[in-house]
């Protein structure tokens, strides 16, 4: 089941096992969602993180969640938007992707995202959007038993609106 929520990610953990962070290649921690996750899950993150040595864009890494009450957070890193003609769509989908499989791997039925990349990394929300659900409507339909529920939290109205019409 898809569905989209409008709030902040830190407060839907409660609701699933894993979130996603919009991570920076450090996985040192930056702002927006990257920040809030940070903030909520306490310093055991930052020093976890520490000791993956970064993440390449479009790939994923798990760690714990901490003072989070969920499980674990999936770490992937979004590609700056630099015009489109930089494999962005490509690298954004890759995020999704590999996020799915490592929290399959896992045994994650439960996972929230947060709109990777229209942030800080400027990718414009409703081609991101697209991609984010198309992305994960294929993962569903090879893999339909893998997941309960895939969220989306979305932090703004215009954020939430773009995910609402990619997803009619
Ligand atoms: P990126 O660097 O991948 O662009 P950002 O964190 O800058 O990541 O932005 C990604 C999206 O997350 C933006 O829509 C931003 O408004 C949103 N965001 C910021 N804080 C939160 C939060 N606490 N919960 C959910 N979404 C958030």
């Amino acid at each position: 089941m898809l569905k989209l929520v409008l709030g902040d990610l830190t407060k839907e953990a409660a609701n699933v096992e894993a979130i996603v962070n919009a991570a920076n290649p450090t996985l040192l921690g930056g702002g927006g969602v990257d920040g809030a996750i940070h903030r909520a899950a306490g310093p055991e993150l930052k020093a976890e993180c520490q000791k993956l040595h970064g993440c390449a864009v479009g790939e994923a890494k798990l760690t714990k969640a901490y003072a989070l009450p969920c499980n674990y957070v999936i770490h992937t890193v979004g590609p700056r938007f630099q015009g489109g003609h930089k494999r962005e769509a490509e690298l954004l989908a890759a995020c999704y992707t590999n996020t799915l499989i490592l929290a399959q791997q896992t045994g994650i039925k439960r996972l929230a995202f947060p709109s990777i990349a229209t942030g800080v990394y400027r990718f414009p929300v409703e081609l991101a959007a697209k991609i984010a659900v198309t992305t994960v409507k294929n993962y569903l339909a090879q893999e339909p038993t893998a997941f309960e529920m895939i969220e989306w939290v979305l932090f703004d109205e215009d954020t939430y609106r773009a995910y609402e019409k990619a997803l009619k």
